[in-house]
């Protein structure tokens, strides 16, 4: 089967209360009624999912983080199960601000294998953050991004490995990083590529092209068909722009026209 195009909002820690987030979900349904090509999917705030979920059947929902493990005495962690058993779908794992203290307390490569783990038994679908936080002119952020996929994947089985997405975030040009830069089109495709590879070299080709790679960092509506089009991957991950439903709904827009 043909891979769909793939949106991804990453609401962060917005909106501020559930009635707005619910509006905001409620606008972008209803203006997506048309779109068949490209799956959109919402990552909200946990608190949010149990609201939205009966918002929109069409909107896929995803989670922005869950717990290494097992339904636990873990105070305030979420399972990955217990997001499966509430409707979710997807859950990002390993993103940049969760690597990075104070957010997420300095995830390693290791606890992000665990979280992919333990979210693939429980049936969710692991949208994986992987990135360099700097280009340096020796390059060895290519060795830095095949690390991360390694070990993230580690003991992951080769089926698995088609079922998750990649989602290629390089950190100097997320939005949130201080002094950040854009990235290009080109710069997505040469890591797209590079991921493909090391997907093969762990897993088979085969499985390797079946797995969606997205990029993330920046995206607005201005370069969304540029990074689509050139940029050698599958879909979106999309952080500032998502918090304004009107520019998300370009970029699902620009995704579903482009997609042939
Ligand atoms: C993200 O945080 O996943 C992201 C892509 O953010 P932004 O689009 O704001 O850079």
């Amino acid at each position: 089967m043909a891979k769909r195009n793939i949106v991804i909002a990453n609401w962060k820690m917005n909106p501020s209360t559930a009635t707005e987030a619910g509006k905001w979900l409620l606008n972008i349904a209803k203006s997506i009624k048309r779109i068949k090509r490209t799956e959109v999917v919402i990552c909200p705030p946990f608190l949010y999912l149990e609201k939205l979920k009966k918002v929109s059947r069409k909107i896929m929902l995803g989670a922005q983080n869950a717990y290494p493990g097992e339904v636990g005495p873990f105070t305030g962690e979420v399972s990955a199960e217990m997001l499966y058993n509430l409707g979710v779908k997807y859950v990002i794992l390993g993103h940049s601000e969760r690597r990075s203290p104070p957010a997420g307390g300095g995830e390693t490569n290791e606890i992000v294998n665990k979280k992919i783990k333990s979210a693939l038994l429980s049936g969710l679908v692991p949208v994986i953050c992987i990135g360099e936080k700097e280009r340096d002119e020796k390059h060895e952020y290519f060795n830095i991004v095949k690390t991360q996929v390694k070990e993230c994947l580690k003991g992951v089985s080769k089926e698995s490995i088609s079922k998750v997405i990649i989602a290629y975030e390089p950190v100097w040009s997320i939005s949130s990083t201080p002094s950040r830069r854009d990235a290009t089109a080109a710069d997505s495709l040469e890591m797209a590529v590079f991921i493909r590879k090391v997907l093969s070299d762990i897993s088979s080709p085969q499985m390797a092209s079946n797995t969606r790679i997205l990029y993330g960092g920046s995206v607005t509506d201005r370069d969304a068909g540029e990074f689509l089009t050139n940029g050698g991957v599958d879909g979106l991950l999309v952080g500032r722009a998502s918090i304004d439903p009107l520019k998300f709904l370009e970029i699902v827009k620009i995704c579903e026209a482009l997609k042939s």
